[in-house]
């Protein structure tokens, strides 16, 4: 235990080095057209079957010269050459030349081995094919060089990259059609309490709406996993037990909300320990104390809190990355960067705090950082106003406006 590790609490650390231990890629590899990849994980390394550019090739429109023929080129003494052919771009010159001879060329077309360096056309004067030149380029000027983009058996992406727009047209200039990739987690999706209603119907007194399903599904369906909406389920044995035996025949993975803190009423427990090996953790993080994790007969299983923004964030920060193994994805670091507080904080010592706050360059082009208010673990506007965590170390105590802090940004699925 740290200096400051509460009795009974799990340190944040330790938690996700738990989780990823207790999980491993369940998704098979399937093959996909290129187009249809985006999103998914590579279940194969990709090297470089060909040379990008496959030819030396012209970066301009222009002549292409043998540079030595223009050493003594000058304003006041132009150098005149005669163009004997052209190279365009999917149409190459076949011929050879000689010195004091030059090729018209445009952007794109085969560089001829006979030539060096691309003059552009601007650069020259044309009076039929008598071409003159009054400046003595660099050699290899404009000259776009086989292979310095992408080597042969360049080693581009290892197996578990996320195919990102950026990647998807770099594997289509090496001609790659089709990718091994791993297939969808399925991921069901149940929330539970007799409180709870669906959108669209009336608010009986003590009712609220269901929000928890809408910000799981919406985080999972930028993750590119498949949700399987099970709904709402009430505080009720038999019905809990259905609905969980159910989405783990239907799915890899199990994501509940609420029900997991000491309420009479919260089923969910006594379900899953009938049902399969499920450890409920008290977590040293805030938002976000009570959670569950485990196996089921054909899943694994998460078991968020019910509050809102504890729901959340304990998705984003704890089952998030364990699906991502799940999925077969590489998991990147957090971004996080040290920003100065505007606010004063309120932290109690022993617990990871995970702060809604609004990060800005002020005109001093420092990065501050403010919080978004009410931090209660119930209050969503925190969340959704906020543009970053504040991660305030567990051993911390209250922050003091003008401290330097860390901030976390959000990553692709919450932006
Ligand atoms: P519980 O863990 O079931 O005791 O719930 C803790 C708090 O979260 C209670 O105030 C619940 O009403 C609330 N809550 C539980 N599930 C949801 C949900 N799906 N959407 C919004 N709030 C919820
Ligand atoms: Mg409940």
């Amino acid at each position: 235990m740290g200096c400051c590790d509460v009795k009974g609490l799990m340190p944040l650390e330790q938690a996700l080095t738990k989780l990823q231990a207790s999980v491993s890629n369940v998704c098979e590899a399937i093959t996909l057209p290129l187009a249809e990849a985006l999103g998914f994980a590579l279940a194969q390394d990709i090297q470089s079957p060909i040379n990008v550019p496959p030819f030396n090739n012209s970066a301009m429109d222009g002549y292409a010269v043998l540079q030595a023929d223009l050493l003594e080129a000058t304003p006041k003494k132009p150098v005149t050459l005669t163009m004997i052919g052209k190279s365009f771009a999917g149409d190459p010159f076949l011929g050879t030349l000689v010195s004091g001879q030059c090729i018209r060329i445009m952007t794109g077309a085969v560089m001829p081995s006979c030539v060096d360096t691309v003059v552009m056309q601007e650069n020259t004067l044309a009076s039929g094919d008598q071409i003159s030149f009054n400046k003595t380029p660099a050699f290899a000027d404009n000259v776009r060089h086989a292979g310095e983009d992408l080597l042969q058996g360049q080693e581009i992406f290892q197996i578990g990259h996320k195919l990102t727009p950026r990647d998807i047209p770099l594997i289509a200039s090496l001609g790659i059609a089709h990718l091994s990739v791993y297939r969808k987690l399925k991921v069901a999706v149940i929330s539970s309490g007799d409180e709870l209603k669906s959108l669209g119907e009336p608010l009986a007194e003590g009712d609220i709406y269901d929000s928890n399903r809408y910000s799981i599904i919406a985080l999972l369906s930028r993750l590119n996993v498949e949700v399987i909406d099970l709904g709402i389920i009430r505080d009720d044995l038999p019905l809990i037990r259905e609905a969980i035996q159910s989405a783990d025949r239907l799915a890899d993975v199990v994501i509940t909300s609420g029900g997991v803190s000491v309420g009479e009423a919260d089923f969910i427990k006594e379900v899953l320990s009938e049902l399969g090996e499920i450890g409920f953790w008290k977590l040293a993080i805030k938002p976000g104390k009570p959670f569950a994790f485990g196996k089921l007969p054909g899943s694994v299983f998460f078991g968020l809190p019910g509050n809102p923004v504890s729901a959340m964030v304990t998705l984003y920060q704890l089952a998030i990355p364990a699906m991502l193994t799940m999925a077969g994805f590489n998991i990147k670091p957090a971004i996080r960067f040290n920003a100065v507080a505007t606010d004063k904080l309120r932290k109690a010592v022993g617990r990871t705090d995970f702060q809604r706050a609004l990060y800005s360059v002020n005109k001093e082009g420092q990065l501050v950082v403010s919080t978004t208010g009410n931090q209660g673990s119930g209050v969503f506007s925190s969340m959704s106003q906020s543009n970053c965590f504040i991660v305030l170390e567990q051993d911390r105590g209250n922050v003091v406006a003008g401290e330097t802090v860390t901030i976390e940004l959000y990553n692709a699925l919450m932006d």
